[in-house]
């Protein structure tokens, strides 16, 4: 159990770690990859560096600065995120417990060009399985992905829904998805509807799947499926926060690129800092006790 866990190892989920790690709350930082900034070959617009650095260079100080701080960090993906008697982050195979969570995921991957993807939205189509399984019990399901995060969501239905079937569309699935799940790999030509709601996919060899539903889980989570998956607000692909990093769900904060505006490190670093000292305020209002 930590006080404080971030999900996120980019400038924003480091830099909250800064503080609330030096502020003496147990600060966890699962993280999958480096993010946007692993992109980033030549950074010359960040405070204090005289020459151009590359983004993989400054993830790795950033990691060692907060790991010499004594923050840990878990290297895992995402895929859920809840509430019992505290937040709960969840992977594949483990569940982690927090006073306070920090979404620091960067920008939302972006939906597949699927014709019929955004008409069918709300109506067939959706984002989060734990959210609206409900509406799909004792249907005929489909998860499109290929990685963890699709797994995870098929499972979630699996319970719910009369048949789950992941659509690779044409990439090769994680070989761990277990038999009560099927599989089709073949690429997608569109979705199809009749009286405004989704009735089956279609396949590029003309070939179609009847469902009710398509779940959409590309990649990893997302920032706003994450925050979907709690009930906290969202706006599109932004997470809503107020002035001190806060969303609508209290212990609850996101920093970054997730949040929307300008997407740049020195915004990331900003807004990690306020969630950072926010949180702190917060944990010190709960009376969470500082471990050294
Ligand atoms: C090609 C390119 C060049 C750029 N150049 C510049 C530049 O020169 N200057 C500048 O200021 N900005 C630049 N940027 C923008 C900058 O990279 C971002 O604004 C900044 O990295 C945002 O920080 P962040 O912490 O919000 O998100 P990110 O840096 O994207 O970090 C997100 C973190 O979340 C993790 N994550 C995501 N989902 C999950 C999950 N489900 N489970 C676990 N972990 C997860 C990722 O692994 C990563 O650690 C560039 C971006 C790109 C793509």
């Amino acid at each position: 159990m930590s006080d404080v866990l971030i999900i996120g190892n980019g400038p924003a989920g480091i830099s909250t770690a800064l503080y609330t790690a030096r502020a003496g709350f147990k600060t966890t930082i699962i993280g999958k990859d480096n993010g946007a900034l692993a992109k980033a070959e030549k950074i010359e617009n960040y405070y204090g560096f005289e020459n151009p650095t590359s983004g993989n260079n400054l993830i790795a100080k950033g990691i060692a600065q907060a790991k010499r701080i004594g923050a840990e960090l878990i290297p895992d993906e995402v895929v859920g995120l809840g509430f019992e008697d505290k937040l709960v982050v969840k992977t594949d195979k483990c569940q982690y417990k927090a006073d306070a969570v920090i979404i620091a995921t960067g920008s939302s991957r972006k939906a597949p060009k699927i014709q019929g993807l955004s008409e069918y939205e709300g109506k067939g189509v959706s984002y989060c399985a734990v959210c609206d399984a409900f509406f799909y019990r004792g249907k005929d399901v489909a998860v499109l992905g290929s990685h963890e995060y699709a797994l995870s969501e098929a499972k979630e239905l699996l319970s719910i829904a009369k048949s789950v079937t992941i659509l690779s569309n044409g990439d090769t699935p994680i070989s761990n998805i277990p038999k009560e799940i099927s599989i089709i790999t073949k690429e997608i030509d569109a979705l199809v509807g009749e009286d405004d709601l989704l009735t089956s996919v279609r396949f590029k060899d003309g070939s179609h799947l009847l469902v009710s539903g398509v779940f959409v889980a590309i990649g990893v989570a997302g920032s706003s499926a994450l925050a979907r998956k709690i009930g906290a607000q969202s706006d599109g692909n932004k997470i809503t926060v107020d002035e001190n990093m806060a969303t609508s769900i209290p212990g609850l904060y996101a920093a970054g690129d997730c949040t929307g505006g300008m997407m740049q490190i020195a915004k990331a670093v900003y807004e990690g800092a306020k969630a950072g000292t926010e949180v702190i305020k917060y944990l010190r209002k709960k009376d969470v006790p500082v471990r050294k």
